[in-house]
């Protein structure tokens, strides 16, 4: 009798270092590879991450047809799809896993549905998207450490679990599929594991050696965009980290930006509350402004802070943002607007190519400081300081901002400083051409220390 095995792609859009599929492959004698377009979640992406993961599915589409496969699409609930197609087949099913709450759900609400109708009992699942699986770097008192330094240095000495080693078994080309969805614009970047394999071997060929000295200067475009291909999985992390290596010091403060990824990861996976609860109980109750002008002019880069609007313009117009301009433009939004971070995830999540529950609520958390090792909340970042020390020729204001093109390095981080004769001489009235500052930082600054505070006592 020949045994099937359903592999279920989700965020693991690749062949080759795959536990779920070399697992299925090793036991089975044939694949059925499937992918089931939820549309809870494919309408929810917003565009970029949408077409991304388009492209990715055709290329997954081709590689399987090289090998004289098909790759399965079905469009609706995996809940009773994944079942339906395991008892039609008589086959049992393997994934890797995710820590978000509603993939920890659907993947539970799969597994009861098969224990009623399947044959091959719960889904096999697999950690394929981490370096280390959830529960494996803990403190010696059993927890995930609230601290990133000692996690990173717990995660740096643990040993990975293995793999199941790597196999070929054929996958099915006579099952019924539904379409591919198609593409509606050109996706962010060329799809599939072969693309991304080449970005990493670009990355790892050198540029990753300054990755220590100029990562944090959002304009030299220094960093891997490697996130989402992680996102997707079409990279795993552990490639990622043995591909790059500690050779250097740029390879090893890259490297442990992986111990990050994996942070938030585990520390989701722990306390699934992250997503839409403060780590820190004392902010429960934090009055939040939520003014719908200001949260407007966020979104649209129209705040008078030009690093602040620049940013926010590109992530509009791409759906990337470096990383310090997402603290940047994460802390403009919470400490000097007050308003709740969780609005601020949700437009990233929307709008990021790489938009990732785990990494964005983690992220927002700290930014917001209501999260795990998050800075205390009387530190505030000061935009202009800010713009100064990393944008500081203006030169990734201008490529965003063209309307203080004309401005020099001096006077392009805060053009309400200026006088009205140089304004007048770059072209700029402000009111008109360009937004005055919708919030004064510094009266902002002591707003937010107070509401913070006030929090913090109602919870003593
Ligand atoms: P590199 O600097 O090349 O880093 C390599 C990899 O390390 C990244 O690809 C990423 O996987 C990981 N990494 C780097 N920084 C972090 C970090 N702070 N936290 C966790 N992992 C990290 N990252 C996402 O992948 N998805 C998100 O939705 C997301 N939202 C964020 C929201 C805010 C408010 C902030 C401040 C950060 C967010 N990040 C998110 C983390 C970080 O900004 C991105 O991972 C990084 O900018 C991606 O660029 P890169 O691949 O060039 O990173």
């Amino acid at each position: 009798m020949t045994t099937t095995g359903i592999v279920w792609f989700r965020r693991d859009l690749r062949l080759h270092d795959n536990p779920a599929l070399d697992a299925a492959s090793a036991l089975c004698d044939d694949i059925v590879a499937l992918f089931i377009v939820d549309p809870a979640l494919f309408d929810a992406a917003g565009p970029f991450r949408r077409r991304q993961l388009v492209a990715h599915l055709h290329a997954l589409a081709a590689d399987v047809a090289e090998r004289d496969g098909r790759l399965v699409i079905r469009h609706g609930d995996p809940v009773q799809i994944v079942p339906t197609l395991a008892a039609e087949l008589d086959a049992g099913v393997w994934v890797n896993a995710d820590v978000t709450p509603t993939a920890v759900a659907r993947d539970d609400a799969v597994d009861e549905a098969l224990a009623a109708e399947g044959p091959g009992g719960p889904v096999h699942r697999f950690w394929g998207n981490l370096v280390h699986e959830p529960g494996a770097v803990l403190t010696q008192a059993g927890h995930v450490s609230r601290v990133f330094t000692p996690f990173h240095k717990t995660w740096a000495v643990t040993d990975r679990a293995p793999w199941p080693a790597g196999a070929e078994a054929p996958v099915l080309a006579d099952v019924a599929t539904d379409e591919l969805p198609q593409l509606d614009a050109e996706p962010p970047m060329e799809g599939g594991e072969r693309a991304a394999l080449s970005r990493l071997e670009a990355w790892a060929a050198g540029p990753v050696d300054d990755y220590r000295e100029v990562h944090d200067i959002p304009a030299a475009e220094a960093t891997s965009q490697l996130s989402a291909d992680l996102h997707f999985g079409t990279l795993s992390a552990r490639r990622v980290a043995d591909e790059v290596g500690d050779a250097t010091p740029g390879r090893a403060a890259f490297v442990r930006q992986l111990a990050w990824r994996d942070w938030y990861a585990h520390l989701l996976a722990a306390h699934p509350t992250l997503v839409e609860r403060p780590a820190n109980d004392a902010y429960e109750t934090l009055e939040w402004n939520n003014d719908p002008d200001e949260i407007d002019a966020w979104k649209q880069g129209l705040t008078g802070y030009p690093i602040v609007d620049a940013a926010m313009r590109e992530l509009a117009a791409t759906g990337w943002m470096h990383n310090r301009l997402r603290m940047i433009v994460g802390s403009f939004l919470v400490k000097d607007l007050l308003v709740d971070w969780r609005i601020g995830e949700r437009w990233f999540r929307h709008l990021l190519v790489d938009g990732d529950v785990a990494q964005n609520s983690g992220n927002w958390q700290w930014v917001a400081g209501t999260g795990h090792d998050a800075a205390p909340y009387f530190r505030v970042f000061n935009p202009v300081t800010q713009s100064r020390k990393f944008d500081g020729d203006g030169d990734y204001i201008r490529r965003w901002v063209p309307e203080l093109r004309s401005l020099d390095s001096s006077a392009i981080h805060a053009p309400w400083e200026v006088g009205p004769l140089e304004l007048a001489a770059a072209g700029v009235t402000l009111g008109e051409d360009y937004p005055e500052p919708i919030v004064d930082h510094s009266w902002a600054r002591d707003r937010a220390v107070e509401t913070y505070a006030a929090a913090r006592e109602r919870a003593d």
